[in-house]
């Protein structure tokens, strides 16, 4: 014990000391925390990806111009296929949004239809509908690296049981090796398999990737460009304002700076902790019978 501390004083440093530890063992083991918000905007991704999944199964297609996000993401669900009729989540209107074949009228008509399907999705909701204050967040974990990156494991792990074979390709120019690396450093993984993760694809099962933000499922049995395989309309490859470059690719290039430091400071923090811990021990003045 150094001489100028007496030993009550002592003993609350080690308690102190011991509690620090303690906070980082269990940060660094639990993958941290998600926070009150994380959840309810994850609760709000999860009723999109609902309403997503009615279009992806009822074979959407009208019109390039009215794709299943934006209808989505205004609150609708795809009720009837065949009469192109879609529903909202939250006030339950309904709204026909069939429009004429662009090959046999005049374009000016099928624009005018075209308006009149955009102006009721936005305008025919309820008054006291909350389909507006339930918009999702596509990228809801962008200031909290550490959520994000659990996310990303846990599709990792998952990503593993995925059979690919061995002439499969899963190029991918735009992305450095180095960082494929620093986010995923165990080199027994299949370094395609980290591609598929880290451009926003999930396994859906042993044989077929799925993006969860645009439902487009690719088999892994054909070799493939994983980052620019999304539907047009997809959330991952909307261009950043600020950055102009794909949102996916926003997210690595931030987690691969920043979580990667976190971790190693947290990890030196603990060791560190625990070395000064063991040393003071020995001189732990409550120790000593
Ligand atoms: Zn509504
Ligand atoms: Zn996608």
């Amino acid at each position: 014990m150094p001489e100028n501390v007496d030993a009550n004083s002592f003993s609350r440093i080690l308690g102190v000391k011991r509690k620090a530890l303690d906070q980082i063992s269990l940060l660094l083991s639990s993958g941290f925390a998600s926070s009150k918000k994380a959840r309810n905007d994850e609760d709000v991704l999860d009723e999109y990806r609902n309403r997503l999944a009615s279009f992806h199964n009822g074979k959407w297609e009208n019109g390039k111009e009215l794709n299943p996000r934006f209808l989505c993401e205004r609150g609708f669900r795809l009720v009837d296929a065949a009469k192109k009729t879609i529903k909202c989540d939250a006030c339950g209107f309904y709204l026909n949004t069939s429009l004429p074949d662009i090959t046999t009228v005049d374009m000016k008509v099928y624009n005018r239809c075209l308006r009149k399907v955009f102006e009721g999705v936005e305008t025919c909701h309820e008054k006291t509908c909350t389909a507006k204050s339930r918009r999702p967040n596509f990228f809801p974990h962008v200031n909290g690296e550490v959520e994000l990156m659990r996310e990303l494991s846990i599709r990792m792990d998952k990503m593993k049981n995925a059979h690919l074979s061995k002439e499969m390709e899963v190029t991918e120019d735009c992305l450095d090796s180095a960082v494929v690396l620093r986010l995923f450093p165990d080199e027994s993984v299949d370094i395609r398999l980290k591609r598929l993760v880290i451009t926003g694809w999930e396994i859906e099962d042993s044989s077929n990737v799925r993006c969860p933000l645009c439902l487009r499922s690719i088999g892994l049995d054909l070799s493939f460009t994983p980052s620019s395989s999304h539907y047009s309309w997809c959330p991952s490859i909307d261009l950043n304002d600020a950055l102009n470059i794909p949102q996916w690719r926003v997210v690595i290039d931030m987690l691969s700076k920043s979580y990667r430091d976190l971790h190693q400071c947290l990890s030196i923090a603990r060791r560190a902790l625990s070395a000064s811990l063991s040393t003071s021990s020995l001189c732990d003045p409550t120790h000593i019978k």
